[in-house]
């Protein structure tokens, strides 16, 4: 009956790669971790898609000798290990052999290298595995590893991945930790050809910090003590935030031991009890937390994703980061702060200020170049300026005080429309200069009410306009939960809410751009989504606006009185990008005059 057969290599190899290769995230961390290894100083690594069309890393690091690079795909080839007591004190990021071979089992993949050995470099080029393609060509020393069409060959594998955001956001996610932690290494990610993060690559943690968390939390990490673990093996390094920064998860607390990023349950909590009684309840710190120890006492070999680790003293580790953590805080934050949902205080501007400068100084010419996304995302051009351009990557100081270029530049689109009606409760119709105009209400609404948001929310918090009458507003546990979790956030978008019982909030003001608006609704709205989770502030208030924008603005199914058109037609004039609302979908369709009268067979 027992049929137990072999499976053939093939089927292997595509069983292992879905160990190391879960999703575009994965890939992009094997192959910079690679180039790590390598001796990179320089590594770009240019997506498409979310990384479901390509994903190329490239570095300046040793190469691969010619006569090895078919070796380097195949399983349990590694150059790092030689002998099985070798796995007892690993340096390298890699060692398993396998991240390439379940990479090119899954994938197409051209690797370009020359090791600094040889006089040319060689192109192999891979298809589920199989070589299709050999032949030297000319390139500096360094490996470039280019893959594309991820599970082109593992349909129920490329079925599971998801938006392009979200592989984005997991991939960045890597990037930005990566970064910070090899401040000696010049980080340069491009999406669809868009710069997202830049690193100066000069050795200095603090100006990547800037780059990624902006001034205001990037200037106000505090740096780990170094003396504190000087004498001892392990030694506990990074950044940690301040006791008046705290977030709602444990998203912000990154570790990294041995230089590699690893998640672990409990040093994350030996992080968080040295923040104890020094943050309200229920908020997390942000933290970068490196741990350095002698490999013999890690063992990394737990997981093939090589994400966890087990330690031979593990109370130890967590003591010492507990303690390395804590007297930083302490001694750096003497007095802790209560919580102030107005993060703004008057203090914080002269460093502010000298950050800016200095960061000014730096990328004299990048600042403000953060994708006019229009050209490379044809199908939304209102959307990638606002929302999808920002990832953690994007987040830089600066792209909160300036409207991104995209909106900056362009020059009010619509002409002068004189209104006729409303159509289906839904549709303006209006006559202009060249035909027919209709216009959706809501979207147009939308567009309005978000740039208002935008422009307040661009130059510090959102002005509040306070309520005649507080409102109480009643949730579910869990939404209340998640409202909670939100309420710093709102309140710099002028939402001041308070929470009065477990399940009870009490808003007390709304956005002052919006108008009179009923912050009912909007509340429960904000709590029944599950806003996506991002380390960076600024993503997060991003999504927050775009919601309160849906929400504020005028329904389809409304009927507008004239003047109320009028003033939406006028305040949509204003804006810089009035053809499409803030989720990309147009908001005026035009019919030419010329189209009408061909319709109606007076042409030609
Ligand atoms: P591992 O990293 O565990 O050794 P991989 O499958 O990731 O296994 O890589 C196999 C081998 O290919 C590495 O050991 C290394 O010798 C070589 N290699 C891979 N990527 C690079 C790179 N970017 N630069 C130089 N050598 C590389
Ligand atoms: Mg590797």
């Amino acid at each position: 009956m027992s049929q137990i057969k072999l499976l053939s290599e093939e089927v292997a190899a595509r069983i292992a790669a879905g160990e190391v290769v879960e999703r575009p995230a994965s890939v992009v961390k094997e192959l910079v971790e690679n180039s790590l290894d390598a001796g990179a100083n320089q590594i770009e690594v240019a997506i498409k898609d979310g990384g479901k069309t390509l994903m190329c890393v490239q570095d300046n690091g040793a190469g691969i000798p010619a006569a090895e690079v078919e070796l380097a795909f195949r399983r349990h080839a590694t150059s790092k290990l030689r002998t099985a007591a070798d796995l007892e004190e690993i340096a390298s990021l890699g060692f398993r052999g396998e991240a390439l071979a379940s990479i090119a089992s899954v994938s197409r993949i051209t690797c370009t290298t020359r090791s600094q050995d040889d006089e040319t470099g060689i192109r192999l080029r891979l298809e589920g595995g199989k070589i299709v393609h050999r032949a030297p060509t000319g390139r500096p020393t360094g490996t470039e590893m280019r893959i594309t069409d991820l599970f082109y060959n593992v349909p129920a594998r490329r079925k599971f991945l998801r938006t392009e955001r979200t592989e984005r956001r997991h991939i960045n996610a890597f990037l930005t930790r990566y970064a910070i932690a090899y401040p000696e290494v010049a980080f340069r990610v491009l999406h669809e050809g868009s710069e997202t993060l830049r690193t100066p690559g000069n050795g200095d943690p603090r100006e990547v910090l800037l780059n990624v968390y902006g001034l205001e939390v990037g200037g106000s990490l505090l740096e780990i003590v170094e003396e504190l673990t000087a004498q001892h093996t392990i030694k506990v390094r990074g950044f940690v935030g301040p006791t008046n920064i705290h977030r709602a998860n444990r998203g912000y607390i990154t570790l990294m031991i041995n230089g590699r990023w690893v998640e672990d349950l409990r040093i994350t909590y030996a992080i968080i009890q040295a923040y104890h009684t020094l943050l309200p309840t229920k908020r997390y710190p942000i933290a970068f937390v490196r741990v350095e120890m002698p490999p013999e006492d890690l063992d990394v070999n737990v997981h093939p994703a090589k994400t966890e680790v087990r330690f031979r003293e593990a109370d130890e580790v967590f003591r010492a980061v507990q303690r390395a953590v804590r007297a930083t805080v302490i001694a750096q934050a003497p007095v802790a702060t209560p919580w102030q949902p107005q993060r703004r205080s008057a203090q914080a501007a002269p460093l502010e200020q000298t950050l800016r400068t200095r960061l000014q100084q730096l990328h004299p010419a990048r600042q403000f170049t953060l994708p006019s996304s229009a050209k490379q995302q044809g199908s939304s051009p209102a959307l990638p300026t606002a929302t999808e351009s920002s990832t953690p990557a994007t987040a830089r100081p600066t792209s909160r005080a300036t409207p991104p270029a995209g909106e900056e530049r362009q020059p009010a689109q619509l002409p002068p429309l004189r209104i006729i009606g409303q159509v289906a409760r839904m549709f303006i119709v209006a006559e202009g200069p060249d035909g027919l105009y209709l216009i959706d209400q809501h979207a147009a609404h939308e567009r309005v009410l978000y740039e208002r948001m935008r422009s307040a929310w661009a130059t510090g918090d959102v002005p509040a306009q306070p309520l005649l009458t507080a409102q109480t507003i009643t949730l579910p546990a869990d939404e209340a939960a998640r409202l909670e979790a939100q309420l710093p956030t709102l309140s710099s978008l002028g939402l001041q809410v308070e929470k009065v019982s477990a399940c009870t909030f009490k808003v007390s003001s709304t956005p002052a751009p919006l108008g009179n608006i009923s912050p009912q609704e909007l509340l429960a709205d904000i709590a029944s989504s599950e806003l996506e989770r991002s380390p960076v502030r600024e993503e997060l208030e991003k999504e927050t606006v775009l919601k309160i924008c849906k929400r504020a603005a005028v329904k389809g199914g409304q009927v507008l009185p004239p003047e109320e058109m009028r003033t939406l037609i006028r305040d949509l004039e204003q804006t810089r990008n009035p053809r499409t609302c803030p989720h990309g979908r147009p908001t005026i369709l035009q019919i030419s005059m010329k189209e009408l009268a061909s319709q109606f067979g007076r042409l030609g």
